[in-house]
């Protein structure tokens, strides 16, 4: 079972690495197993729950989901939204973020297969959220 996700104090607080493709990375599943354990979460990143790599699981509306691994946004819309956000790790707390309203990502899945979609609106909203958490960034906190 993955460790308790409830740390936001204790996040990492240097940029998460890239995930080596010949590295072991079962570990990946205890994100997507801490998030279903929560009563709404959309979305987590590895150093959440304590390994400062370059995973998420996206989990829009938790209806559907995907990891993204090494993501890398390579277009952004010029026109931002605002949005309030939550961030497990900060059980309680909300904030309004501006967010590029549209996105296009490029990341690896889980068998290393490489991906790009463009996404708007919440999914596009959760994956700049996760990613942040890659840079030791949670938009709503101030520690
Ligand atoms: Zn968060």
């Amino acid at each position: 079972m993955a460790p308790i996700i409830l740390m936001g104090p204790q996040l990492p607080k240097t940029p998460s690495m890239l995930v080596k493709p010949e590295s072991d990375i079962s570990w990946i599943y205890g994100i997507k197993e801490a998030l279903a354990r929560t009563p709404n979460g959309v979305g987590l990143a590895a150093p959440q729950i304590g390994i400062n790599e370059q995973v998420a699981y996206i989990w829009t509306h938790r209806k559907y989901g995907y990891f993204i691994i090494n993501p890398e946004i390579v277009w952004a819309s010029p026109q931002h939204v605002l949005g309030i956000e939550g961030c497990l790790s900060y059980p309680g707390l909300t904030g309004s973020v501006s967010r590029s309203r549209a996105i296009s990502v490029n990341y690896y899945d889980e068998n290393w297969i490489k991906h790009n979609i463009r996404t708007e609106g919440l999914e596009a909203r959760i994956i700049q959220h996760e990613m942040d958490h890659f840079s030791a960034i949670c938009q709503i906190a101030k520690d």
